[in-house]
């Protein structure tokens, strides 16, 4: 199969070809089709697989068939949680890659940095956020990020956000969502305490291994 036959956007195929992709990855193969029908998903896919296309492309289309209900600064449509800041820096430039020709807007946000700079970029338009669990409470907490238009929830190496001890700020996080939405979550390994996370999260999710 080639981008072309998933049913993408043209300015997301566009976007697809000035990176120089043509062919999707299994790992994109399998979960573009499953994200874009609406469920949750279940990934198995280590780094290096493309799984950061395979969750921003179907999500990208998502946002682009919906129009935002209550759109409004500081209130993403999506939220993409990651355990480093370092891959939520790497998240959020694939987001910018793959959304170069649509209207959709993003940011980064993680700690260690200052806070009050992103709570200024919260006062513009915000569609995809992409942050580390602690920071992003940070700006929950304060009110400067409001998470009830959640839309999409992506869980980027899940794993590794437990095994670094996010487990209880997760839950804090997905307490602030809305109920009705929807959830993906992407994992390297599967643990008890993964499939204790997964049972709690999705809805009847649809599984994608390579
Ligand atoms: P990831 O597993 O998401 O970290 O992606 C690994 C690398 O593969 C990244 O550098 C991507 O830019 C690249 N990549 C993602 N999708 C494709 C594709 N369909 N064809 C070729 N390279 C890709």
């Amino acid at each position: 199969p080639v981008f072309a036959d998933l049913k993408l956007a043209e300015p997301i195929l566009r976007a697809l070809a000035d990176a120089g992709y043509t062919t999707p990855t299994p790992i994109q193969a399998q979960a573009i089709p499953q994200v874009l029908a609406g469920g949750d998903l279940l990934a198995a896919a280590q780094t290096g697989t493309g799984k950061t296309a395979g969750f921003t492309l179907p999500l990208l289309q998502r946002l682009l068939e919906t129009p935002p209900e209550n759109a409004r600064p500081g209130r993403p449509r999506a939220l993409v949680l990651t355990p480093t800041r370092e891959l939520a820096a790497q998240v959020e430039e694939s987001v910018r890659t793959y959304s170069k020709y649509l209207k959709t807007t993003s940011m980064v946000m993680f700690g260690g940095v200052g806070f009050n700079p992103q709570a200024q970029a919260l006062k513009k338009r915000v569609d995809i956020l992409v942050a580390t669990p602690g920071r992003l409470l940070d700006h929950a907490n304060q009110k400067t990020v409001d998470l009830s238009g959640i839309e999409i929830l992506v869980l980027d190496e899940a794993d590794r956000m437990l095994d670094m001890g996010f487990i209880h700020d997760i839950r804090k996080v997905l307490a602030l969502l809305p109920a009705r939405r929807q959830n993906l979550l992407f994992s390297a390994t599967f643990s008890d305490e993964i499939k204790t996370l997964a049972d709690r999260l999705l809805d009847n999710p649809k599984l994608v291994e390579v």
